[in-house]
């Protein structure tokens, strides 16, 4: 994923007024959306865009006009408060896409830190990433914290190499880098959580209650 540049209001936030981060208690996706964006997975192109989140009905569904379709292993996004993309689950001339947010996600992710955006999330075939701007790493008082989440995030680049040198036929494989990975990003101070597809593929009813 790569986004366009945010306009210059975006940097202007105030990074430490979070009150609007949490999802709290069974928030989900409207159907249509939740049907469009699983759809979209089951492709061979990422596909993105905004979010409107209804805080009274708990519900999230795709803002008109922001879907944007991509290339296999990209897709540009517009700025804003609820960011998506999908990492296609069907391979492309051999190559599979893995389906943890890449670690160029995650660096647009921690530039984002102190920006409008509240929430990106990537949708893969097992489940859904949320992302959101962790306070350990908002504010001018926690640069260096920041500074070091962006070279912590390059060494994760080696566990993603770890990960595709493994037979990935192995059981659990999957499981194993998806642990890695929450476990790394929890580490450089990043909220990030994976929540499984339910087995009867609904929109799946969600809480995420960062420190906000
Ligand atoms: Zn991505």
């Amino acid at each position: 994923m790569v986004k366009r540049p945010p306009p210059a209001a975006h940097r202007e936030n105030d990074p430490t007024s979070s009150q609007h981060r949490c999802m709290y208690h069974n928030v989900t996706f409207e159907k249509k959306t939740w049907d469009k964006i699983q759809k979209s997975v089951d492709s061979t192109r990422e596909f993105g865009g905004n979010l409107i989140f209804d805080k009274t009905k708990k519900l999230l569904r795709i803002k008109p006009y922001s879907e944007v379709y991509g290339a296999f292993d990209n897709v540009v996004i517009p700025h804003a408060g609820y960011e998506f993309h999908t990492h296609p689950a069907h391979c492309k001339k051999g190559i599979c896409a893995l389906g943890i947010p890449s670690t160029a996600d995650i660096i647009i992710h921690l530039e984002d830190a102190n920006s409008k955006t509240l929430s990106h999330m990537v949708f893969e075939k097992a489940g859904m990433w949320i992302m959101i701007p962790s306070v350990r790493l908002r504010g001018k008082s926690n640069k260096k914290h920041l500074d070091d989440a962006f070279k912590q995030v390059q060494d994760m680049r080696k566990l993603v190499y770890a990960g595709t040198n493994i037979d990935r036929k192995r059981k659990g494989k999957d499981d194993e880098l998806r642990y890695e990975w929450l476990d790394a990003a929890r580490k450089a101070g990043i909220h990030m959580r994976f929540i499984p597809k339910n087995v009867n593929n609904e929109a799946p009813l969600f809480s995420v209650p960062v420190k906000c």
